[in-house]
C-alpha cells in the first residue's frame, strides 16, 4: 500500500509528497490503519524504523479532522519521551508532517528555565512532547492540566525505566482521562515493561518490527 491509499487527510499527503515519502515502512503499514480507527497500540520498535510517523500521522489526522476550541493550559495529544534530544526530534518531525495544518506543537523538557515553557502552555496546545520530570513540574506549578488529553503516546518505554521514570509515569497515567487513545512503544518488551504497558492500554493492537 502507498501512503495515498491509507486515506490520510490531504494536508498530510501533501507533507509526505514534499518529503518524497511514498511507501510506508513496515511499522507504518501495520500501525496506521488500526490507529486511524482509534485503537490502542503496543509496538515493539526501535528508532530508525519510521516509528515517529507511525504514531504522528494518524494522530495529526484525528486532530485535524476533529478541531476543538482551545481549553487553555491543556493539550489534546501528549507524547512522553525519555530525553530532551528525542523529544526535540519528535517535535521537529511532527512539525514537518503538520506543516500544511494549523495545529500547535510544542516541546518541554528539563534543564532549561521553566518560565518560557509555562507561557507557551497558557492558551493550550494541540500536541505537547514532554519529558516526564518537567511535565510533572509544570502540572505542579498549575501551568498544565492533563484532563483534555485525547491521545497519549509513551515512547521508548525501556529507556524510561532505565532512567528511573517509573514513578513519574505512574503518576502521569493517573492524571489522564480514562477515555483516550493510548500508544506504547519500546525497543524491547520484557515482563516488567509488558506489565507497565497493561496499565496504559485498553485492548491494544500489537505490532512488532
Ligand atoms: P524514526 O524511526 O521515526 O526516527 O524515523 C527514521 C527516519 O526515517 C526519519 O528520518 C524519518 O524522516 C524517515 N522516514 C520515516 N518514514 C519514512 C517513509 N515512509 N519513507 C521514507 N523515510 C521515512
Amino acid at each position: 500500500k502507498t501512503f495515498s491509499e491509507l486515506g490520510l487527510a490531504e494536508p498530510l499527503q501533501r507533507a509526505l509528497s514534499a518529503k518524497n515519502y511514498d511507501t510506508p515502512t513496515p511499522i507504518q503499514a501495520q500501525a496506521i490503519p488500526p490507529l486511524l480507527e482509534g485503537r490502542d497500540l503496543c509496538g515493539i520498535a526501535q528508532t530508525g524504523t519510521g516509528k515517529t510517523a507511525a504514531f504522528a500521522l494518524p494522530s495529526l489526522d484525528y486532530l485535524f479532522q476533529n478541531p476543538v476550541s482551545r481549553l487553555g493550559k491543556s493539550c489534546r495529544m501528549l507524547v512522553l519521551s525519555p530525553t530532551r534530544e528525542l523529544a526535540s526530534q519528535i517535535a521537529e518531525n511532527m512539525l514537518g508532517y503538520a506543516k500544511y495544518m494549523t495545529l500547535s506543537i510544542t516541546t518541554v523538557f528539563g534543564g532549561v528555565p521553566i518560565g518560557k515553557q509555562k507561557r507557551r502552555l497558557q492558551d493550550g496546545v494541540d500536541v505537547l512532547v514532554a519529558t516526564p520530570g518537567r511535565l510533572i513540574d509544570l502540572i505542579e506549578q498549575k501551568a498544565l492540566r492533563l484532563d483534555g488529553v485525547e491521545i497519549f503516546v509513551l515512547d521508548e518505554a525501556d529507556q524510561m525505566l532505565d532512567l528511573g521514570f517509573i514513578h513519574a509515569l505512574k503518576r502521569i497515567e493517573k492524571m489522564l482521562p480514562e477515555e483516550r487513545q493510548s500508544l506504547f512503544f519500546s525497543a524491547t518488551m520484557p515482563k516488567n515493561i509488558e506489565n507497565l504497558a497493561k496499565g496504559f492500554l485498553h485492548e491494544p493492537v500489537k505490532v512488532a518490527v
